[in-house]
């Protein structure tokens, strides 16, 4: 029996164990913000990972946006050593999901197996990915104990909120240097038959607009900052948004709306505070001094970030041409830059192919509309030989009811079983 075939073999006789793996994952909420039972996950992992020969190591991303002693940003790195030298595949998870929200007709972290789907938060997203890359090295090792180089499996903390007390902060620390790791699988939920190579960027901004505070029976004598971000989103929508709309990539983005560049408004504050629901007087008449505006703009490889943030001051600066007072302020609040792996990748090419043999059809190149930790892999560690490839369906991330199947984690399990095969087996 061939190789693989025994790696198919090793695979599927683990199923129930890949099941109950899922579930007590999902049974630890790892509720993000705040950040929830980190610590609880990793001793998890590490007991398990342990016992399956890993070296394993538990850190903390001390100081790291978020971390506390009420809710300390615990991560877990396990690494398993081959019997010949060679490269290290690494597999990262992360380990937090969001909030529960409405809507659910299963328990959230009950992980309940229905007709062979298994239902929690985080299922998809992505506690069902990081079970099947463990059964898949699990496997790997059973049929191929004598193997070069080495296997890291890790858990990382907070992706959901950019993933600084995580991937970040290990990659800083060279968990992800090229030195240490070679190829790197992120099993987020892009289906079992995608391979996503990167993310568009990302520039966050807020912009202020200043007025001047009077009695709101007498806006005469102030100059009220809502009207002029009303003129910025009117000239938002007259030449920014249709110009946005013609800039198309040759990434392979999906869902296809996120092909061309987006901006969204997340929200605008002017005026006085919002008073507490409790609060049962009116509000106060005043002319507003201050409107905030924080907008969201995803960008395209093709893109350049200075002419993203360029393209925003412009349309303040042509406000301000029509509007006598007209003052602003622009703050950046956050930036990503895009990143694609190359087809031409090892870890591409492996994955692809063992798709191919495992499905009986071409992979697809996927790339995502919004970033994950590839994006700290790739800037801070320096590590251009990494993708997200994992079981769930993208669609449920984030929703109620989300779930993973189970053959679609073992369908996965296979693919990563493979690629280990070609990168790690000795022939
Ligand atoms: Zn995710």
């Amino acid at each position: 029996m061939s190789l693989t075939d025994r790696l198919d073999e090793a695979v599927a006789a683990r199923r129930e164990d890949l099941i109950a793996l899922t579930q007590d994952l999902i049974r630890i909420p790892t509720l993000n913000p705040p950040g929830d039972n980190y610590l609880e996950i990793c001793e998890y992992l590490d007991r398990r990972l342990g016992a399956s020969g890993f070296q394993t190591e538990l850190v903390r991303a001390y100081g790291a946006p978020g971390d506390s002693d009420k809710h300390p940003r615990w991560n877990i790195v396990a690494r398993r050593e081959g019997a010949y030298p060679g490269e290290c595949v690494h597999f990262n998870s992360h380990i937090d999901v969001v909030e529960v929200g409405r809507g659910w007709t299963t328990d959230p972290f009950g992980g309940e197996l229905k007709d062979g789907k298994i239902y929690g938060r985080g299922a998809c997203d992505m506690k069902g990915g990081l079970a099947a890359s463990i059964i898949a090295a699990e496997a790997f090792l059973a049929v191929c104990p004598d193997f070069a180089g080495a296997i890291e499996i890790s858990g990382t903390a907070d992706e959901e909120s950019g993933g600084f007390g995580g991937v970040a902060y290990l990659a800083e620390k060279g968990f992800f240097s090229p030195e240490r790791v070679q190829h790197v699988i992120i099993p987020e939920p892009l289906n079992k038959d995608r391979i996503c190579l990167g993310h568009r960027g990302v520039w966050w901004a807020e912009i202020e607009t200043h007025g001047e505070i009077a009695h709101g029976s007498m806006p005469f004598l102030g100059d009220c900052a809502v009207r002029h971000m009303g003129a910025v989103v009117a000239e938002m929508e007259t030449s920014l948004f249709p110009a946005l709309a013609q800039k198309r990539t040759d990434m392979p983005v999906v869902p296809d709306g996120a092909k061309q560049s987006t901006l969204n408004i997340n929200s605008i504050h002017g005026g006085e505070n919002e008073q507490e629901d409790d609060y049962t007087g009116l509000p106060a008449p005043c002319v507003p001094d201050s409107c905030r505006m924080v907008i969201d703009r995803r960008f395209l490889i093709e893109e350049d970030i200075d002419e993203v943030r360029e393209e925003v001051m412009q349309i303040l600066r042509t406000v301000a041409e029509r509007r006598a007072t007209f003052s602003y302020d622009v703050t950046e609040l956050h930036r990503v830059l895009p990143t694609m792996t190359e087809k031409s990748a090892p870890v591409v090419q492996v994955v692809a192919k063992a798709i191919a043999d495992t499905m009986g059809r071409e992979a697809e190149y996927v790339v995502s509309p919004g970033t994950y930790d590839q994006k700290h892999i790739d800037r801070i560690g320096k590590l251009k030989n990494c993708i997200a490839y994992g079981p769930g369906i993208l669609d449920l991330a984030h929703k109620p009811d989300e779930y993973v199947g189970v053959d679609d984690m073992l369908d996965s399990a296979r693919v990563m079983g493979r690629s280990l095969i070609a990168l790690l087996a000795r022939d």
